[in-house]
């Protein structure tokens, strides 16, 4: 049989030559990192004899499909694992998942973190013993009855839903799961591997069913990408926005208020601040009107904007006189208002309006995170309205807008276009059109982009803005949509240059997205040490005595005049103890101040990374530092 390799070669073969022999044949490293195979299309075990010529291509840890094969048989080792520290525990399903896999299992006993180790232990031993995987396809009735026999009421019920005569099982030793596969040639092949945690979960996702418990765990082909990836598990850990917004004192959610519900103090109120008067800034810069609309809109709004049939299990409502309000999940209808309140021509476009718009939308308990994912949240919203004509020149300004915004926060970040989803509404022709302004506007900025498609929004195609992370992270924040829909529902208008009534098309789009949100990423990316013109407080001044307390209002008064934002330390404790503290607070600049620096006008000027720096002229520091104590300049050019 003649089989055709992906590079286009290919080689002659016996009937019944196993896809591990042929992986041999082309050479012993290929042999070593093939973990299964994807024949004619379909995934197949390495110990699959082929009767006839196809063609064949190898999965290595290097394909995402490999991958899966990889973590999904992880999760059956640990299953394995499982079943011989806990015979009666019982089986619900094993998925792979992002960086790692899971499984969800059903024992008495709640498993610990000690729990966690010993069946870390029992599976080093079941890799040790390098059993192989092996496929088995029964009759229906026949894998039912296996499973009966075995007690693993989980999978006869996910059996009994499946309409196939047949069921594919795989054994490895007395282990036994019902599974598609293909999995890895044996157990062996699992070696790095570590179980991270545990957490609760409905079976099928139901919460009126039982809560089984989720073991999840990650396990990679090599041996040094199981560390580099702890170690970024660690430092993600050290850099949690929930810790360090505790620890710095910036945010709280309290249960006593409501879940997802963020509480500003102090500092984090401020730095908010300081990003929301930059947006100011630059939006009306760029030609944005700065609108203010109302927490709640009458119930009829929302049924004509389509929130009522499409959005309104995320939305919270509430009854004023006897009339329904809606509380706004988004802040779109009172930008569309203010359009309609009077009679627009093709002159006064594009109108922007923008809006630091705080909305509520609900979100189930389980998934709200911090800031990252919460129920009350402020975005830098905007809508334009524009001709057919402004479409491109209006993208453009929005993607200029938000790279000079990355570039302010010293983010990377990449763009995608997603386009028609099936469920959509609209013509096939403004579809095209907006799909074609977004991409153009990209080329003509000379920005590479990704096309997801069938992603878009039902209403019109996107642009989404991912962003990086100091750590290597991804996260979506700014986003550009079009829309047709609106303008259509709200019989939006404008008289053309013809004296012809036309609709205008309408940009949805945010920047920086949720304000919280982006405050967390912020949180995590700079690890809480802020840039100086972020941080809540610039200078920490410190008295080494009490004898120099009055130099040091002296000094905090003239560092004020200066508009930095600072905080004197005269408490009556050892310098190197304020040190510690204010490093713990990440102040950016300590000012150490004793009898020396008192008497010749000087500041011993510490960073909060690398230490002293020496004592200079107080005016000498404020001028050093002065450009780095405001916002960066943001670059402008009017198009
Ligand atoms: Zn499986
Ligand atoms: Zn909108």
């Amino acid at each position: 049989m003649k089989i055709t390799f992906p590079d286009g070669s290919s080689r002659e073969y016996d009937a019944g030559t196993t896809l591990a022999q042929i992986a041999q044949s082309l050479g012993p490293k290929l042999a070593r990192a093939s973990l299964a195979a994807e024949v004619n299309g379909s995934l197949m075990d390495m110990a699959t004899p082929l009767q006839e010529g196809t063609s064949v291509r190898f999965l290595t840890f290097d394909d995402a499909d490999g991958v899966d094969i990889f973590r999904h048989s992880s999760s059956h080792v640990m299953a394995q694992a499982v079943k011989r520290l806990y015979p009666e525990a019982k089986l619900a399903i094993g998925p792979p998942i992002e960086d790692g896999f899971y499984y969800d299992i059903d024992v008495p006993q709640s498993i610990n973190e000690e729990d966690l180790q010993r069946i870390e232990e029992e599976m080093d031993r079941i890799v040790a013993e390098k059993i192989p995987f092996t496929r088995e396809v029964l009759p229906r009735e026949k894998a039912i009855e296996l499973f009966e026999n075995l007690g693993e009421a989980y999978k006869v019920e996910l059996i009994r839903d499946i309409q196939d005569e047949t069921v594919s099982v795989y054994r490895q030793g007395d282990f036994v799961d019902m599974c598609r596969g293909p999995h890895v040639p044996d157990t062996g092949y699992v070696k790095s591997f570590k179980l991270l945690h545990t957490a609760g979960a409905y079976w099928r996702g139901d919460e009126h069913r039982k809560m089984l418990q989720r073991l999840y765990g990650t396990s990679w082909f090599e041996k040094k990408d199981l560390k580099i990836y702890l170690n970024r598990l660690e430092e993600a850990r050290k850099r949690d926005h929930r810790k360090l917004g505790r620890e710095l004192d910036l945010f709280s959610i309290e249960e006593e208020a409501g879940p997802g519900l963020v509480i500003y103090h102090p500092k984090g109120a401020l730095l908010r601040t300081l990003i929301e008067d930059l947006e100011k800034k630059e939006h009306l810069r760029r030609g944005y009107h700065i609108v203010m609309g109302p927490q709640l809109l009458k119930v009829d709004l929302w049924k004509r904007s389509g929130h009522w049939d499409n959005y309104r299990e995320n939305m919270y409502f509430t009854e004023v006189e006897g009339a329904q309000y809606g509380i706004k999940p988004m802040n779109c209808v009172s930008h569309m208002l203010i359009y309609k309140s009077s009679i627009r021509s093709y002159r006064d476009l594009p109108l922007r309006y923008f809006e630091l718009g705080t909305v509520h939308r609900h979100e189930k308990s389980g998934v709200l995170h911090g800031l990252l994912r919460v129920r009350g949240f402020t975005q830098d919203d905007a809508h334009i309205l524009c001709t057919p004509e402004q479409l491109n020149s209006e993208i453009r300004g929005v993607i200029a807008f938000v790279r000079d915004m990355m570039g302010a926060f010293g983010f990377e970040y990449g763009m995608e276009i997603s386009t028609r989803p099936e469920k959509s509404i609209g013509s096939e022709e403004d579809w095209e059109r907006a799909t074609k302004a977004l991409m153009e506007a990209l080329d003509d900025e000379g920005i590479p982009f990704k096309i997801n498609q069938g992603d878009g929004a039902f209403y019109g195609p996107k642009i989404d803005v991912i962003l990086k992370d100091a750590i290597g992270r991804m996260w979506q924040c700014a986003t550009v949509q079009c829309d047709f829909t609106l303008p259509e529902r709200f019989e939006l208008e404008y008289v053309g240059a013809d004296g012809e009534r036309h609709r205008p098309i309408m940009l949805h789009r945010v920047i920086l997205g949720s304000i919280d949100r982006f405050l967390g990423v912020l949180i995590e990316h700079f690890a809480g040490a802020f840039p100086p013109w972020l941080s809540p407080v610039q200078v920490k001044i410190l008295t080494i005595t009490d004898r120099s307390a009055n130099y040091a209002r002296s000094v905090a008064g003239r560092l004020k005049e200066e508009g930095f934002r600072v905080e004197t330390d005269l408490r009556n404790e050892k310098i190197g103890y304020k040190i510690r503290e204010s490093r713990l607070e990440k102040v950016p600049f300590m000012l150490v101040l004793g009898d020396k620096e008192a008497d010749t006008g000087t500041v011993a000027v510490r960073h909060r990374e690398d230490g002293d720096r020496g004592a200079v002229p107080l005016e000498e520091f404020i001028e050093g530092v002065r450009d780095q104590m405001v916002p960066p300049a943001i670059p402008y050019k009017e198009n």
